[in-house]
């Protein structure tokens, strides 16, 4: 059953746009979607944010915060029917998938959503619009069948889904390619990049997701705009680029992560309960030096082999920085554990210096801390763009989806980033057991830390262009800010789309009670 709590505010309020906000249940895609519901929110904005209870629970502090100080953002919780779908009970994010034959049915899942996010939809006065992430294509007929636009999210860079486009368009290219290890040139971009098949993205190309695919690049196509988390001054020739070749409206509201950035506990509460006291992590980096601190965590879906995180380990203590290193839940096994925590084991003989974080961290507030002065990414966008935002070089580690693509924008676009070297993608899904890759050896991640860290002129150089875009980064989010104006012209804009017949008219000036009918 959905759980819709009472919006307090001013009458003044009521008769504010209603933004749906349909993210995807993973933390790559929530916790982005949550930092734009408390943006639109603090613009007045009416935020609905469609989740299940897991995800409520994960996502449940950073909304009551919100909800604290004011922001009209409510939860839609909608039940996931785990057991219907022969999914293991409370398995509502990706994370939780326990192995690759189920991501069909969690995929399947997804459109189980439909009926009762309908059914509250159409009890509501008005609805402005849907922001629906690219994994839920079946928002398209509802949007249309409610007559309200819908604008798409990808989660992802702009860069990154205009290289997956110009990919698609020129799919002839990647096909004619016997050896998927040979580099190619990604057509029609403003810069020369270089990417193998192998390492090209892939959505929904698992066996049995191909539907899901051309759903979802329709669902595109008849999309009224997309909304990215990105800054114009960060990627401004692929922001044009992809407007004009994809014809949409495009909104960069970016880098979301700084959202009330000077808020350590906004920061601390993203995405899942720390595994460690934040006041904790965070009065351990008040120790180190500015800048001295290696961060390393590969985000909430990549997993690494018990050897691959040993060998990762080791390189760090080689390095001879500082260092946290974040060890997910999913990652955790005796043999791990064994090395990590036996007496002379790792953390004894690191311990002056580095701090094993067991499960989810509180990464932004770690990223934030001007301690840290560098750090080792999966290249998930969010991690990305979070780095970005913290101005720190990273040293680029990517595992499958469109990370490979970002990797180029951090090293070869940007010049903020040292590549540790995989060329070749994880799968998905497999079990952090499984040998799914070539392992990166100790000798490798030493070395590559220490170019990250020191790297003498072209490091220097790297921590300035980084910090430089920190600056920018920050700028663009702050009043009239480039961010803020494209949050403000999102919300004109949406005022402005002619609504459709509608059973909930989206622009309902007629009442003067208005509001949200529960
Ligand atoms: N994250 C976190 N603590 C962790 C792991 C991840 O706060 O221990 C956050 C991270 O800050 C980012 C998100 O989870 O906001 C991960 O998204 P990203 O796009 O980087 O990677 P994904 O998990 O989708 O691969």
């Amino acid at each position: 059953p959905e759980r819709v709590p009472a919006v307090d505010g001013p009458s003044g309020r009521q008769s504010a746009p209603h933004f749906v906000l349909v993210p995807f249940f993973a933390a790559g895609h929530m916790i982005p979607m949550v930092d734009i519901a408390r943006l639109l929110a603090e613009r007045g904005v009416m935020v609905s944010l469609v989740t299940t209870p897991v995800n409520a629970a994960r996502t449940r502090t950073a909304i009551e915060r919100a909800q604290a100080s004011g922001l009209p953002v409510r939860f839609v919780e909608l039940p996931f029917p785990c057991a219907e779908l022969g999914l293991p009970e409370g398995c509502e994010s990706a994370d939780l998938v326990p192995s690759p034959d189920q991501i069909i049915r969690f995929f399947n899942g997804l459109s189980l959503l439909r009926a009762p996010l309908e059914a509250y939809l159409r009890r509501q006065r008005r609805v402005s619009c849907i922001i629906s992430d690219m994994c839920h294509p079946w928002t398209r007929s509802l949007a249309e069948e409610l007559g309200v636009p819908r604008l798409a999210f990808h989660g992802t860079c702009c860069f990154a889904l205009l290289c997956y486009r110009n990919l698609q368009q020129h799919i002839e290219v990647c096909d004619s390619l016997d050896d998927e290890m040979k580099p190619f040139v990604v057509p029609g971009l403003p810069h020369r990049i270089e990417i193998t098949r192998e390492q090209a993205p892939a959505p929904f190309q698992a066996a049995g997701l191909e539907k899901f695919r051309s759903e979802f690049l329709e669902a595109e196509e008849t999309s009224h705009g997309v909304v990215f988390n990105t800054f114009c001054e960060l990627e401004p020739l692929y922001l044009d680029n992809y407007q004009k070749v994809s014809g949409k409206k495009v909104w960069a509201i970016g880098p979301v992560c700084l959202y009330n950035n000077l808020d350590v506990g906004d920061r601390a509460a993203r995405g899942n309960k720390p595994a460690v006291d934040d006041k904790f992590c965070l009065s351990w980096l008040d120790g180190r030096k500015r800048g001295s601190v290696v961060f390393v965590s590969f985000g909430s879906l990549s997993w690494s082999t018990p050897s691959q995180i040993i060998e990762i380990g080791m390189g760090l203590e080689a390095s001879g920085h500082p260092f946290i290193l974040v060890i997910k839940a999913a990652e955790q096994s005796p043999e791990v554990e064994e090395w990590l925590a036996l007496q002379g084991g790792f953390e004894e003989r690191t311990k002056e210096r580095s701090l094993v974080i067991r499960g989810w961290a509180p990464q932004m507030a770690i990223l934030s801390h001007p301690a840290v002065g560098g750090f080792v990414s999966h290249c998930g966008w969010n991690s990305t763009a979070e780095a970005i935002s913290a101005g720190l070089p990273m040293l680029t580690w990517p595992f499958f989806g469109e990370q490979f693509l970002n990797e180029r924008l951090v090293v070869d676009v940007l010049g903020v980033g040292v590549c540790i070297g995989v060329k070749r993608r994880a799968k998905w899904g497999v079990t952090a057991g499984e040998e799914v890759r070539e392992l990166v050896k100790r000798e490798v991640v030493e070395a590559a830390v220490r170019e990250l860290m020191e790297g003498g002129v072209e490091g220097q150089q790297r921590r300035e262009r980084a910090a430089l875009l920190g600056q920018k980064a920050r700028k663009a989010m702050e009043a009239r800010g480039s961010s803020d104006e494209n949050l403000a012209r999102l919300i004109r804009d949406v005022s402005l789309m002619a609504p459709h017949a509608s059973p909930c008219d989206p622009f309902d000036k007629s009442s003067e009670e208005g509001g949200l009918v529960n």
